[in-house]
């Protein structure tokens, strides 16, 4: 039995190349009509693929269509084979072969032709970054919903064409099923290079930097509120924030209401100290001050308390709220300062989540937490990668 898989434009043209590479006892085992891939996979033609058989034996006056129900994978099984019966009559057949199997099991010609797709590919998404005009309407949509959303422009752009290269018949799909694609792919590489951790279990001091009024002290009274009545852990405060009286009083509010110890220390030698009187606390939080650390006298003197303290983790706590030209500044400011972990608070104010992203990306560190409010202990959430994936790509969930 020879077994061949046709795409022609309609049925004569099927009926003409059947009649001349099968004889006139071929059967069409099946037809329908495709759409194949176009330029980078959008453009899209409509096709009709027609699969058709004959005993080798068998030499007949008359085509007859027969049972048209074969599944695709069937179809593709047996034109795949067909190419080792039939010596090719045409090129064209080999490679609808391969393109049809999507590049499973192809071997000698099918694979130089997959490898020149990938180049092909890879050369006009290069062309598509300085053309964003040509992407379909969707993604043209979901572009610049991404920038609303202050993911930066390169990044959106990277994304895009790397969810074209690496999926077929993007044209042929439903907006949802790209933002699906898009969200999947920024999971996957938070996953992979920095992925979503809270503290660990293990973590006996953890410092808490940041500028001043992002939530550093409220959210230390959340995650002190969750670690003890979650994982039942004793837990200490320390704080250096003398700067402001008022930050001081605000931490041994929630130290009172928690019942939890509190040491307020104003040099790095009584840090040393207060961890000693401490340390039979399952966890310590230092509340460090917030200040403009623009200045590197500022980043010198919290160095040196974390030097004194040696945190397990330290974490940096910013606001969603700031612009983000701004949050990219700060965390340039804190680059001498050793950064385990990002924490991002007031979600609930702010529609846009991208440069939260922007930065994880950029410093390929782990996101601990999100902050939505100012009830203590409620308004905290444990960061994953599909929930930082979702509010990138366009979920809104807060305010
Ligand atoms: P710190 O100066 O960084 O220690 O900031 P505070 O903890 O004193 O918080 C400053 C203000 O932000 C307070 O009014 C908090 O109630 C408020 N705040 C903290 N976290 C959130 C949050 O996630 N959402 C909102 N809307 N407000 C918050």
């Amino acid at each position: 039995m020879i077994v061949k898989r046709y795409v022609v434009k309609d049925m004569p043209e099927a009926l003409t190349k059947i009649r001349q590479d099968l004889g006139h006892n071929a059967v069409i085992l099946s037809s329908k009509k495709i759409k194949q891939r176009g330029f980078l996979g959008i453009f899209s033609v409509s096709q009709l693929e027609v699969v058709a058989a004959v005993n080798d034996t068998e030499k007949a006056d008359s085509v007859k269509p027969v049972v048209p129900a074969v599944s695709k994978q069937t179809v593709v099984t047996r034109t795949t084979q067909s190419t080792d019966s039939v010596p090719a009559s045409s090129m064209e057949t080999r490679r609808d072969a391969v393109t049809a199997s999507d590049g499973q099991s192809v071997s000698g010609a099918g694979l130089d032709v997959l490898k020149e797709v990938k180049e092909l590919r890879k050369v006009l998404a290069k062309f598509l970054q300085q053309n964003t005009d040509l992407l379909p309407d969707f993604i043209q949509r979901i572009r610049l919903d991404l920038i609303d959303n202050d993911v930066s422009p390169e990044i959106v752009e990277a994304l895009i064409l790397r969810a074209i290269q690496e999926n077929n018949e993007i044209n042929l799909m439903e907006e949802q099923e790209f933002r699906h694609i898009l969200t999947n792919l920024i999971e996957k590489e938070i996953n992979n290079s920095f992925p979503a951790s809270s503290l660990a279990p293990t973590a006996h001091i953890v410092a808490f930097v940041g500028p001043t009024g992002v939530g550093k002290t409220t959210t230390i009274a959340k995650i002190a509120a969750v670690e003890m009545l979650k994982n039942k852990r004793t837990v200490g405060f320390i704080t250096t924030d003398t700067f402001r009286i008022a930050a001081v009083e605000q931490l041994k509010i929630y130290a009172n209401i928690l019942q939890v110890p509190v040491e307020v220390v104003f040099s790095s030698d009584e840090l040393e100290q207060a961890i000693e009187t401490l340390k039979d606390r399952d966890l310590i939080l230092i509340d460090t001050a917030g200040r403009n650390y623009g200045s590197s006298a500022l980043v010198s003197e919290l160095n040196r308390f974390l030097q004194a303290s040696q945190p397990d983790e330290t974490c940096l706590v910013l606001s969603l709220t700031t612009k983000s030209s701004d949050l990219e500044r700060i965390v340039a400011n804190f680059d001498g300062v050793p950064i385990d972990k990002f924490i991002f608070t007031k979600l609930d104010e702010t529609n846009s989540y991208g440069a939260m992203y922007n930065l994880l990306h950029r410093y390929q560190k782990p996101l601990a937490y999100l902050t939505h409010g100012q009830n203590v202990p409620d308004d905290i959430e444990t960061a994953t990668s599909e929930r930082i994936a979702r509010l990138v790509v366009g979920e809104k969930q807060y305010g």
